[in-house]
């Protein structure tokens, strides 16, 4: 194969957003969450198209339109790559756009516990500093977003995953032991 991976959405002719959402779902056993799997269909290729203005670099066809590919269940081409590093291109992209635009990045101190205020709203969180182990930083804010990843290392029913080691739903049960026990 020459590709590995690659992010899918509906920018072909051939290709709509409604043809993503049904193989989206068939592809899910009907199991999928329908509002997520719509917006995830209906925002792909504007995120595509996003993406490469802030510089990831896709493999591109000969008269310059964005190549792509058959992926696992897709009955059109939508995978659209980087020759298997796209998430690395990706990675790489929103860091310096977030650099661009002056968001300070804090590495090496994750979040431990949410801080809840007297009105029971998420207000910041706790972070621990991985470096020295010891000192632990408060940080207030208005707005709070999770984005600590999955649940792969539990292995649930016993289900195999290859995702990496730190992949266990801490931000979930961060959540959860701050009572937000209904978010998606
Ligand atoms: C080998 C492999 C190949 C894949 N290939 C593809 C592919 O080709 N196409 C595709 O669409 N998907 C692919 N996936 C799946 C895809 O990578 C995941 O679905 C996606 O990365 C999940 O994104 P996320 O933002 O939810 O979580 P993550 O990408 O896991 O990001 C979560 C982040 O939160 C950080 N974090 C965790 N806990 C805390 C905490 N307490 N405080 C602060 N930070 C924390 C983690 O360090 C991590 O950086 C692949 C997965 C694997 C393992």
């Amino acid at each position: 194969m020459e590709f590995e991976g690659g992010i899918e959405a509906a920018t072909k002719r051939n290709d709509s957003p409604v043809i993503h959402y049904l193989d989206t779902v068939g592809g899910g056993f009907f199991e999928n969450i329908p509002d997520l799997v719509e917006v995830m269909v209906r925002d792909a290729p504007s995120i595509v198209r996003w993406l490469e203005s802030l510089g990831c670099i896709f493999v591109k066809e000969a008269d310059g339109t964005l190549r792509t590919e058959f992926g696992e269940g897709t009955s059109r081409k939508r995978v659209h790559h980087a020759r298997g590093c796209l998430g690395l291109e990706i990675i790489r992209n929103l860091y310096d756009e977030l650099c661009n635009r002056g968001i300070p990045i804090l590495e090496y101190l994750p979040a431990i516990e949410l801080i809840m205020d007297d009105t029971a709203q998420v207000a910041g969180a706790i972070l621990i500093n991985l470096e020295s182990k010891k000192e632990a930083i408060r940080v207030r804010a208005k707005t709070v977003v999770l984005a600590t990843g999955g649940d792969g290392q539990l292995h649930y029913q016993g289900f195999p995953c290859a995702d990496h080691y730190g992949a266990t739903a801490d931000g979930l049960a961060m959540a959860y032991r701050a009572g937000l026990n209904h978010c998606y």
